[in-house]
């Protein structure tokens, strides 16, 4: 690497100029899909550790492009964010998840516990955003819905944060915190954000059986959630292994590959609601 001879430049310059007509490419597909109304949403499970029964589901963007093909919501939601285009995407995975929730209810095939939404850090900048959650989940309840929010977005402006998660509670939603132990937060500020639920990241639990730091980690997390009170959910249980550890901690729910992968709302319903 320490040499930098002029093919090297040019290769690397070849490589940076594929790259960014891959994202305007992208971009501009993810464009015409949401006009379209062209994405849709996968459905993941989530059981108690205890009881074993199910206590909700996580909401999943999917997008299936004719020219692209399948597109991973790791490389479509952070250019959404970069392009401006989260809100309505946002919009879209909210309105479209109370729809489909409501439609299981009409069935007689209700979801017990709540439906979890993924929401952006960049949503956190709106200046209506409870009320305009609260009006596009209608005729759902705020009740039925956990919002999750990254630790590393509560982490940006931990003041602000703090303010959003207590109206966000005010207005009745449920708050989870996503991907937990991998932003840092404290003990102290953990005390005064208005959530439910820690989300244990998918990362400890994947090695905590290798790795006994892991373990720890996963263990203190638990631990330090009963003391506030708070459900945890570990995420990216892959295993029995990994579900009879996290039992043995004192973990509340669990969701991963282990009982399903993410998929549509029908085959969700046929495997997981009984009606
Ligand atoms: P996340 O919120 O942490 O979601 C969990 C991810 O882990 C999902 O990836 C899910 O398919 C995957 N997963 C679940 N169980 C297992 C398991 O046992 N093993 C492994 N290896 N993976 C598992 P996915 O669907 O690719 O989503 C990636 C990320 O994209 C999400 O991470 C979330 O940050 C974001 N995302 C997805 N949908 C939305 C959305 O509608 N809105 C926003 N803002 N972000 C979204
Ligand atoms: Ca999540
Ligand atoms: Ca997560
Ligand atoms: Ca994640």
């Amino acid at each position: 690497h320490a040499k930098v001879c002029h093919s090297g430049i040019g290769l690397y310059d070849a490589a940076m100029a594929r790259n960014l007509h891959r994202k305007e490419q992208l971009a501009s597909h993810l464009r015409r899909a949401l006009s379209r109304q062209a994405l849709m949403l996968h459905f993941q499970p989530q059981f108690d550790l205890t009881s074993g029964e199910l206590v909700g589901a996580e909401v999943l963007c999917r997008w299936h492009d004719e020219e692209l093909g399948w597109v991973s919501p790791a490389e479509f939601i952070p250019l959404a964010e970069e392009r401006g285009l989260i809100h309505e995407l946002s919009d879209w995975v909210l309105a479209e998840g109370c729809r489909q929730l409501q439609a299981w209810k009409a069935e007689g095939k209700t979801l017990p516990g709540s439906l979890s939404i993924n929401i952006s850090a960049q949503q956190f900048d709106t200046e209506d955003l409870v009320e305009r959650l609260r009006d596009l989940c209608l005729p759902v309840q705020p009740q039925e819905l956990t919002l999750e929010l990254t630790e590393s977005a509560f982490m940006d402006d931990p003041a602000m944060a703090i303010k959003l998660s207590q109206r966000l509670r005010e207005a009745g939603f449920r708050v989870a915190i996503d991907d937990f132990g991998t932003g840092y937060s404290s003990l102290a500020y953990l005390r005064d954000l208005h959530v439910d639920t820690l989300k244990v990241d998918m990362s400890f639990v994947r090695s905590m059986l290798r790795d006994e730091r892991d373990r720890t980690i996963v263990e203190t997390i638990v631990a330090m959630a009963r003391t506030l009170g708070l459900r945890t959910v570990a995420e990216g249980v892959e295993t029995r292994d990994h579900e009879q550890a996290l039992r043995a901690m004192g973990c509340g729910a669990s969701q991963g590959f282990y009982y399903g992968r993410p998929c549509d709302a029908a085959a969700f319903s046929r495997q997981w609601l009984s009606g």
